[in-house]
């Protein structure tokens, strides 16, 4: 395993870098404020490539590897949560999926407009009564004719007042559990499909994050994605991709994070010293630094494993459980560097901290990623743990 960057890694880390510092930075406290995911930001962020970053050229992408995605998340989340994963699960939940799952005609339908933002993607499968438990999902598709007729509700709809463009989840056989969900491509104004308001949150107040309703909403065969009573393959596949991104995203917040706390001990002076000379201080800076570099081998290694075309479900969900709780302490310990500061608003580090929150129950929660974890360690023992 050789972790160091190759040139185009490196070139590429350069431009997401550039691009974060100067467009997303100076933005990242009004897109809080506002609660408005910036449109004009996504505009620009996909002329640069970012919304297509890796869907193949073939499709209109840039083709970039997990290595080099995994870099774009961080450095978006370095200065804006919302922005970084409101891009992140576009790709790795929703254009991934129909890259992954899509036939012919259905990538060369979606992708291009993808990649270009023209049609932002969203991922609906969790319902009010179904979340960590997928295959207890009540949304139903009963066929007619030559398509489905939808009816459910979604929740937590990420991307779904901005979507273009949904892969939902509905059950086709409910008694068969997850054996009998199938994954469709709804697009947003198709008749029956209705959306909420942006459900208030405590972070990621940039997030576009809606309820969906549909009712008798007719979805025709063409667009089924992938096989009838196929979807939980393609759900596996999309958790293991979005939970790399979102360790790749703990990681940018760790860090930003970890940098605001240092420059304000090493300002703020109490007893006639900077707070950095004081040994507690130090220690959170100490603990800090060793969690993200811990961190950064996890997310290097999920994403070699996935480069090199292995089996990294295991892998992101390490990184995934490691990295939230990581990125949540970081950001606990420098709002307490921060002092009463960091209680305000007008410091970014109460931004990090509500945001971070999130990461340890979005893509699956953190006593998912244990189950996870400790499945594959049993399985090694002949043995098969249930959630
Ligand atoms: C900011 C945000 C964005 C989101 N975006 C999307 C999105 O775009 N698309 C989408 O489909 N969903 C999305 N979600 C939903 C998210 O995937 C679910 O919240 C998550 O899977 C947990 O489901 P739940 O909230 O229903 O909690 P529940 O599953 O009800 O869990 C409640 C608690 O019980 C625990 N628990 C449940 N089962 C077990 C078990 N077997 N063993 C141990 N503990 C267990 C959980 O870990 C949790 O602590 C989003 C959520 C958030 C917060």
């Amino acid at each position: 395993m050789d972790f160091s960057l190759t040139d185009e890694q490196n070139m590429f880390r350069d431009l997401f870098r550039d691009f974060a510092e100067k467009e997303v930075a100076k933005l990242a406290e009004h897109i809080d404020r506002s609660e408005e995911p910036p449109l004009d930001l996504f505009r620009k962020a996909a002329a640069q490539g970012f919304f297509g970053a890796p869907i193949p050229e073939a499709y209109g992408g840039v083709g970039i590897d997990w290595q080099s995605y995994c870099m774009l998340a961080e450095e978006l989340s370095k200065h804006c949560l919302s922005t970084a994963i409101t891009i992140g699960l576009h790709t790795s939940l929703a254009a991934l999926s129909i890259l992954d799952a899509g036939s012919e005609e259905q990538k060369q339908n979606y992708l291009p407009s993808m990649a270009a933002a023209e049609m932002i993607g969203a991922f609906a499968l969790t319902e009010p009564d179904a979340g960590s438990d997928p295959g207890s999902m009540s949304t139903l598709a009963e066929k007619i004719g030559d398509g489905y007729r939808l009816n459910g509700t979604k929740s937590w709809v990420s991307n779904g007042g901005i979507a273009g463009v949904f892969v939902v989840f509905a059950a086709t056989d409910p008694k068969a559990r997850h054996k009998g969900l199938t994954a469709f491509i709804v697009e947003k104004d198709t008749p029956g499909l209705t959306l909420g308001y942006r459900e208030p949150t405590m972070g990621l107040r940039g997030l576009d994050i809606r309820t969906m309703y549909f009712e008798d909403c007719i979805v025709p065969e063409a667009n089924r994605l992938g096989a009838e009573n196929g979807g939980w393959p393609i759900i596996l596949r999309a958790f293991d991709r979005v939970r790399l991104t979102l360790a790749a995203v703990s990681l940018g917040a760790a860090e930003a994070s970890l940098a605001l706390g240092v420059t304000f001990a090493a300002e703020r002076k109490q007893f006639g010293t900077q707070i950095a000379h004081k040994q507690a201080i130090q220690n959170y800076v100490a603990d800090a630094a060793v969690d993200i570099e811990a961190l950064r081998g996890l997310v290097r290694h999920a994403a070699w494993l996935a480069d090199t075309g292995q089996d990294f479900g295991r892998a992101a969900s390490m990184a995934k459980y490691f990295g939230a709780r990581a990125a949540q302490n970081i950001a606990n310990k420098m709002l307490q560097t921060h002092g009463g500061y960091g209680f305000s608003d007008e410091y970014a580090i109460s931004r990090y901290y509500r945001d971070v929150r999130a990461l340890r129950v979005l893509g699956g929660t953190d006593e998912i990623q244990r189950y996870v974890v400790a499945r594959a360690a049993f399985e090694e023992k002949g043995i098969r743990i249930q959630p």
